[in-house]
């Protein structure tokens, strides 16, 4: 969001290091998506070049992925995956995500596996009496 926030600057400072090596411009003109837009194609345009001879490359490898990362959880707006609730047979509403790799139920004791959690109906909505 800033110039100097997670995105940009360390996009900037990687066009400005590969600017060293001849591979990359540097253009810190137009608004903060410009320049981004514009550190983005720069950087790739020679990501060729930089994957076989630059002394860095796992560094900007890292820490693009994280970036890419962050992006994409802004924009999904989504960090956790979503809770479902499912019903064990003796009434209790167990809460699973599909990453559940398997759950006791807390009234009855039964063990589920993955795939029997996802075979539970799922809980209907308690509705107020
Ligand atoms: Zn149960």
């Amino acid at each position: 969001m800033t110039a100097g926030g997670p995105v940009l600057g360390p996009l900037e400072t990687w066009a400005r290091d590969w600017r060293e090596h001849g591979r990359a411009e540097v253009c810190e003109a137009g608004t903060l998506q410009q320049r981004v837009d514009h550190a983005v194609r720069t950087l790739r345009f020679n990501l060729q070049w930089a994957a076989v001879n630059h002394p860095a490359v796992d560094e900007f490898a890292r820490e693009t992925s994280l970036i890419y990362r962050q992006c994409e959880a802004q924009v999904s707006g989504e960090r956790r995956p979503r809770t479902v609730p499912v019903a064990c047979p003796c009434g209790q509403t167990l809460r699973v995500t599909l990453d559940t790799p398997g759950c006791r139920c807390p009234r009855c004791g039964t063990q589920y596996g993955h795939s029997e959690l996802m075979d539970l109906p799922l809980a209907e909505r308690r509705i107020a009496a």
